[in-house]
């Protein structure tokens, strides 16, 4: 009786899906990676527009000089990475670029268009080059899987009469993630527009997604996917840390990237099985 009805379940909503498919068809997309369906109404040049404005204030700041170390070290991460991004997008209006900026929390999120920013406490928590690149790669993966666009038009759906910035900043501030990013200097300066495009949490499903495209992107990239285990292990266990001082840095992290013990766990059987279907490949 239950499978019966789990079966009519099923068809409904690939009745509904079909049905959405052949109106909005130019809408829907497979993610690369995961191949799962998407809903977005945002190209990447889209994406992009609403990003370039805040991008373009960061940049015009010039490099702050504690930071120049570090930005050096991104930028040769980078250059692995971004290659080992190009067979993964489908559209060449996405362009990555890195930028780190002086905070005392540990902080990583991607502009809409590809544009990374790193805060400079993430370089006193990382242990390797491995584990900053599982960061990069992981937000990287965001702007691949179009997360951006695809959390906007879900929340435009929902909210239908809304002007779309009102209900993101609704949806920003209730998810607790304006604190973490007000409180650098720098992005104080920009305006609550801006802040909107960028303060955009991710669903616990893109999180999951962004970090098995980042797995993937690792790989082509020659790093070490297994090293992002440890990396959300050490960064669970300091929830409830001792050490009241690290749990201050990654509190605006974990408020958009969920981190619980699973997750690294899940993570790990992902990569597990990843290395196992390539080995058994001819
Ligand atoms: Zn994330």
């Amino acid at each position: 009786m239950l499978q019966q009805g789990m079966v009519q379940l099923q068809e409904a909503s690939k009745a509904v899906l079909d049905s959405a498919k052949e109106r909005y068809g130019q809408y829907f997309r497979t993610v690369p990676v995961t191949k799962r369906t998407q809903f977005t109404l945002y190209t990447p040049a889209a994406e992009g527009e609403f990003g370039a404005p805040l991008w373009k204030s960061i940049c015009s700041f010039p490099l702050q000089s504690k930071v120049k170390a570090h930005q050096k070290r991104i930028d040769g991460l980078a250059s692995r990475l971004i290659p080992a991004s190009l067979p993964l997008l489908d559209d060449s209006a996405i362009t990555f670029e890195f930028r780190v900026i002086s905070s005392n929390a540990f902080n990583a999120f991607c502009i809409p268009g590809g544009k990374v920013i790193v805060y400079s406490r993430v370089f006193e928590v990382v242990k390797d080059d491995d584990e900053l690149a599982f960061v990069l790669a992981h937000e990287m993966s965001h702007t691949i899987a179009r997360h951006w666009g695809e959390g906007v038009t879900r929340e435009q759906f929902r909210k239908q009469g809304l002007e779309i910035p009102q209900s993101l900043a609704n949806w920003a501030s209730r998810e607790g993630v304006w604190n973490a990013v007000i409180s650098t200097n720098i992005l104080r300066k920009l305006d609550q527009g801006s802040l909107v495009v960028m303060t955009l949490p991710h669903s616990r499903d893109m999180e999951a997604e962004a970090d098995k495209i980042a797995v993937t992107l690792m790989l082509q990239a020659g790093f070490r996917p297994e090293a992002a285990v440890g990396l959300w292990q050490r960064l669970a266990d300091s929830k409830g840390s001792a050490d009241s001082r690290f749990s201050q840095w990654i509190q605006g992290f974990l408020s958009h990237h969920p981190s619980e013990v699973s997750r690294g766990e899940s993570l790990k059987q992902y990569i597990d099985a990843v290395r196992a279907e390539s080995k058994a490949k001819p």
